[in-house]
Formats: structure tokens, sequence, C-alpha cells
């Protein structure tokens, strides 16, 4: 459990999940990568950067791109942001990303998603270089995410894995759910739980009877962008169960499991908001200090 965490949990009768309290192991992890930030500064005379590109105005996508903005300064990162319009074509994009690209400042490129209609998304991912692809999205870096080589991981799926490391959640031979094969999170998800030795099984849309799926696991990682898709008859007694899932809704945000009811069966949960979310952000800025320390690296040895 995180050094600052408050020890929550939700008691009914027998059963109550230790509430997995993203917002704390991320502060700590975002103190983390701000001390290595100074060290950075303090080596090579200035703070590597975090470009982030957005293009369009989607409003929830301008929210997102602000706060990992916000949260990249408070780490010491210079922020390089650019702004297109929702009418850039596909060449001013790629020229961007290519000036980026070749700005020695710039530790890692993200690349807001989703891209308004008319843009090839793949080839957009795949102008950013794999050393600056803090996202870890590119087809290098899920190539070597499969291989298991070494590599930028997605963010989402990796703050996963942190928070239930944080938690002593044992992933070696645990039967992981992962909820969603999408490739930004249930897919990425489910190859890191497998890398670390877990049975790992993946639903989706097409799966029958998911909850006989979900209750057999001892890791569920819910994924699918359903509110309230997972429930308690989902969730094995015990079980550690993720979630992933955000969505607006007028009482306030809300995941894909029903909170109230799967705490009382879970072992341990993740709240939303200030369960994943957070640790998107905090693996972003890990993963932005870990590629210019690697850029640093490479280019001390080519002097
Ligand atoms: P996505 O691309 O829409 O993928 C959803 C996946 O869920 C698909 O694989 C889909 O299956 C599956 N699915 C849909 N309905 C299902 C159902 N009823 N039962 C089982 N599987 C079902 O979404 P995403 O980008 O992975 O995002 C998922 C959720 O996470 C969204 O709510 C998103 O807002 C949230 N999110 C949160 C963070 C964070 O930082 N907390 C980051 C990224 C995303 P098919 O492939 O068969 O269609």
């Amino acid at each position: 459990m995180p050094a600052t965490a408050k020890a929550s949990q939700v008691h009914d009768g027998a059963m109550s999940a230790t509430i997995i309290e993203g917002t704390a192991v991320a502060r700590e992890s975002r103190a983390r990568t701000a001390a290595r930030v100074r060290d950075f500064v303090a080596l090579h005379g200035a703070a590597p950067a975090l470009a982030t590109v957005l293009v369009g105005g989607d409003p929830a996508s301008e929210i997102y791109v602000r706060n990992k903005r916000a949260a990249a300064a408070g780490a010491g990162f210079a922020d390089f942001h650019r702004h297109l319009d929702s009418a850039a074509t596909q060449a001013e994009v790629e020229g961007l990303l290519d000036e980026l690209a070749a700005d020695d400042r710039v530790a890692g490129i993200l690349l807001q998603l989703p891209l308004p209609p008319g843009l090839d998304r793949s080839a957009l991912i795949d102008r950013v270089p794999p050393g600056k692809d803090v996202d870890g999205l590119t087809t290098l870096s899920q190539g070597q995410l499969a291989r298991g080589t070494a590599g930028l991981r997605p963010c989402t799926p990796s703050g996963i894995i942190e928070l239930l490391d944080v938690y002593g959640v044992p992933i070696e031979g645990a039967s992981a759910v992962v909820v969603g094969k999408s490739e930004l999170v249930g897919h990425p998800a489910a190859e890191l739980l497998l890398r670390r030795g877990a049975t790992v099984t993946i639903a989706h849309s097409r799966t029958h009877d998911l909850a006989a799926v979900t209750s057999r696991a001892d890791i569920v990682v819910a994924a699918a962008g359903m509110p309230g898709l997972i429930t308690a008859a989902h969730i094995k007694p015990g079980a550690a169960v993720i979630d992933v899932g955000i969505h607006r809704t007028p009482a306030g945000l809300v995941g894909d499991v029903r909170f109230d009811e799967v705490a009382l069966v879970a072992g341990f949960l993740t709240p939303v908001p200030g369960g994943v979310g957070p640790m998107t952000i905090a693996t972003l800025l890990s993963n932005t200090i870990l590629a210019a320390d690697l850029e640093a690296a490479r280019r001390g040895q080519h002097l």
C-alpha cells in the first residue's frame, strides 16, 4: 500500500474490499519522476520536454491534455504543446510530428486520441519515433511488448500493473480476465499480465456468458467502456478488480464496475475517479523521463 494512502475499506458483513488508492500511488510515482527530472537537469543543464499534440476541439481530449501538461510541468518537464485545428490534413499532422521527432529537446511525444475523422490514426501513431513513443502505441512498441523485449510500455496498462504490485496482489500464477481487447488498454494489459506469469483470458463483446468467465478470475480488469457492466455476480469473492472505464453521467464519473455492490465481494477494488486514471498520467511521466535518460545515454555513447 502506498505510504500516503489511507487504509480505506468498504465494510458490510463478511467481505470488504481494500480500496486501491490510485491517486496516492500516482502521487508517489510522480514524486519519483520529479526527482529523476531534477537529476537530469543537474547532469544535462536543461529539462527534457514532453510534447503534447492535440488535433481538433474534442472537449474531453482538451481536458485530458490540459491535465497531462499540468502534471508534466509539475514534475519539472518542459511543456511543448501544439494544437492543430480539426481541418488539419494528414500531411500537416505528419509534418508537425516529424518536427518534434527531430527536436533534441523533446524526450516524449504524445499524440492525443481520438483524432478527427479523415486522419489515418495508425500512420500518425507510427510517425512517432520509438524512442519518443511515451504512449507505447507504435507498431514497434507493441511488437516489443509482445516479444517481451525492452521498450516503452502503454501507460494505462502499466499503471494497472503498478497498482497490483503496490497493493501486493500476486500476479504470477493468478488467473486474470481482461474485459476488452482494445489496442490502447485491453490487449496490452493482457500482454503485461501474461508476461508477469498470469494465466490470462481476454473477454470481448462476443464472449458468451461473461459472468461465468470473470467469476473464475483472481484478477479482473474491466476495460469494456460499458458503464456498470461488471456486477457482484461477475466477481469471485476476494478477487482484485481494476476498473478502467470512465463515463460521465449526471451523477458524476462512473466506471465499468458497479462499485457499491462489487466492493462487498472483491478483495481489492479501484474507484472511479481516483483509481486507474491518475496512474495513466503518472506512467506517461515515468515513460518520458525513461525516454530522456535512454536517449541521453545513447547520445553519450556516440560522442
Ligand atoms: P474501446 O476501444 O471501445 O474497446 C472496448 C473493448 O471492450 C472492445 O474490445 C469491446 O469488444 C469490449 N466490449 C464492449 N462491450 C463489451 C461487453 N458488453 N462485454 C465484453 N466486452 C465488451 O475502449 P478502450 O479505449 O479500451 O477504453 C475502455 C474504457 O476505458 C473506456 O471507458 C475509456 O474511457 C476508458 N479508458 C480509461 C483510461 C484511464 O486512464 N482510466 C484510459 C483509456 C481508456 P470488441 O472488441 O469485441 O468490440
